[in-house]
C-alpha cells in the first residue's frame, strides 16, 4: 500500500540520534535548547518552547494566554480534533467558525460576521485557534486585524505548514499573532518521532508556557542558602521533549527546504495531470506559498464516482489515499456538547469532497496514481 503520507530519515538523522544516545543527556541535555534555538532562527520568532507533541503545545499555549472555564474558545471545524481538544483542556466553551472553500482555512468573511454577532451577544472568544490546512496560510493579517479591537488572542496552528510562506515572511514569525505551534508527528513535514514546538515573540508568554510544560516548578539559583530548592509555583504538566527527540528534530530541519520543495514539486505534477478531471485544487492566497503537508482534491459535481467508491478503488488498487478531515463538531464528544451535523456548511461540504493524495519526498508511484485516477474520474 501506497501511505499517502510519511517520514523521510537518512543515515544522518541515525547518527545524530546516536550520537546523542552514546554523549549526551537523554532529557533535559543541550539538545532541546539547540532544536528550540534552530526552529526560532528558521521561523523569525524570538522563543520557542519545544513539546512531546503538538497538542502539548497547543494546551499550554491556551493556559498561557489565560484561557478558564469562564472563557470562549473559537476554532475552525476542518482540523484535528486536538486544535479543539486543547481548549476543552482548559474546560473553555469550544464554538467555531467555518471554512473558506477556496483555501480549506477560516472564513475572514464568516469570522467578521460571528465577531459581530458575538459581540451583541457579548459572548467574544478569548482565543482563535486558526488552522493553516494542508500548508496553506490563513490570512492573518486581515484576521489579526478583525480580532484586535476585542483583544482576542491568536494561535496559529501550523501543525501542516513548517516552511510555508504567508505574504513573503516564513510562517512561524508571529507578525499577526501571539504564538505559532509545529508539529513533529512522523506523518507532517519534518519530524521527532513525536514532538510539538511553540513559538512567540511575547517574553511573558513564553516563560508561562515554559513553566506550564515542566510541572509549574522553578528551580532556585544555586547560590541560594539551600541549593537543592525547587519550587512548584502553579500546576504544570510534564510535557518536555527528550534530547533523543530533539535530536532527530534538529537534524530533520536541516531538511526542512529540501523537503518542501520535493513536496512542491509533486504537488505541481498532480495539478498538471489531473488539470482536466472534474476535481478542484486548494488555492493559496496571493503571495502564499503552501507548506504541502497534504495533497487534497475535491470531487466536483461532475465526477462519475462518489467520495466513498473512489477511496474504496484506490485503496483496492494499493492507493492509500485519506481524508482530511472529518469535522471536529461531527466527533461523538462534541455532538455531547450540543453541535449538530448541518452546522458550518462549507466544511460538510469540502468533508464530502475531498480527498487526500499520496504526497511526500521520495514518492516513486505518482504515475500509477495518476493513471488510476484518470481511469476512475473519466
Ligand atoms: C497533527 C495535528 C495536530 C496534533 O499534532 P500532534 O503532534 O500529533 O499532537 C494538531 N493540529 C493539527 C491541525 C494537526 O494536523
Amino acid at each position: 500500500m501506497i501511505p499517502y503520507g510519511k517520514h523521510s530519515i537518512s543515515r544522518s538523522d541515525i547518527e545524530a540520534v546516536i550520537d546523542t544516545l552514546e554523549n549526551s543527556f537523554l532529557t533535559q541535555g543541550d539538545k532541546v535548547p539547540a532544536f528550540e534555538q534552530a526552529i526560532c532562527q528558521y521561523v523569525g520568532a524570538k522563543y520557542a518552547n519545544a513539546t512531546n507533541s503538538a497538542t502539548s503545545a497547543l494546551h499550554i499555549a491556551c493556559m498561557g494566554l489565560g484561557l478558564t472555564s469562564e472563557d470562549i474558545g473559537w476554532t475552525v471545524p476542518l482540523t484535528f480534533a486536538a486544535s479543539a481538544n486543547a481548549m476543552r483542556y482548559c474546560g473553555a466553551e469550544v464554538d467555531f467558525v467555518d471554512i473558506d472553500l477556496a483555501t480549506g482555512c477560516i472564513s475572514v468573511q464568516l469570522l467578521a460576521e460571528k465577531l459581530e454577532k458575538a459581540v451583541k451577544l457579548n459572548r467574544l472568544p478569548k482565543v482563535l485557534i486558526v488552522v493553516h490546512y494542508s500548508g496553506i496560510s490563513c490570512d492573518m493579517e486581515a484576521i489579526a486585524k478583525l480580532c484586535l479591537p476585542y483583544n482576542i488572542k491568536i494561535i496559529e496552528d501550523a501543525s501542516h505548514a513548517i516552511g510555508g510562506m504567508y505574504k513573503s515572511n516564513i510562517i512561524g514569525n508571529c507578525q499577526y499573532s501571539d504564538c505559532t505551534i509545529f508539529s513533529f508527528h512522523p506523518v507532517k513535514i519534518i519530524t521527532s518521532g513525536e514532538g510539538g514546538m511553540v513559538v512567540t515573540n511575547n517574553q511573558q508568554l513564553s516563560e508561562k508556557m515554559k513553566l506550564y510544560s515542566s510541572h509549574g516548578i522553578t528551580k532556585n539559583s544555586a547560590d541560594s542558602a539551600e541549593p537543592w530548592l525547587y519550587q512548584q509555583e502553579t500546576l504544570g504538566f510534564n510535557y518536555r521533549l527528550s534530547d533523543i527527540h530533539a535530536a532527530l528534530g534538529l537534524s530533520q530541519l536541516s531538511k526542512l527546504d529540501s523537503f518542501v520543495e520535493q513536496r512542491s514539486l509533486l504537488a505541481n505534477k498532480y495539478k498538471e495531470k489531473l488539470s482536466a478531471l472534474p476535481v478542484k485544487f486548494l488555492t493559496p492566497p496571493k503571495a502564499c506559498q503552501s507548506a504541502w503537508h497534504i495533497f487534497v482534491i475535491q470531487l466536483t459535481n461532475e465526477s462519475p464516482i462518489n467520495r466513498v467508491d473512489l477511496y474504496k478503488e484506490l485503496h483496492n488498487h494499493g492507493i492509500g489515499c485519506q481524508v482530511h478531515y472529518i469535522p471536529v463538531h461531527w466527533h461523538p464528544y462534541y455532538q455531547s456538547l450540543g453541535f449538530k451535523q448541518e452546522q458550518y456548511t462549507n466544511s460538510n461540504t469540502f468533508y464530502q469532497r475531498c480527498i487526500t493524495l499520496p504526497l511526500y519526498p521520495g514518492l516513486e508511484n505518482q504515475n500509477l496514481i495518476v493513471e488510476k485516477l484518470s481511469q476512475l474520474l473519466t
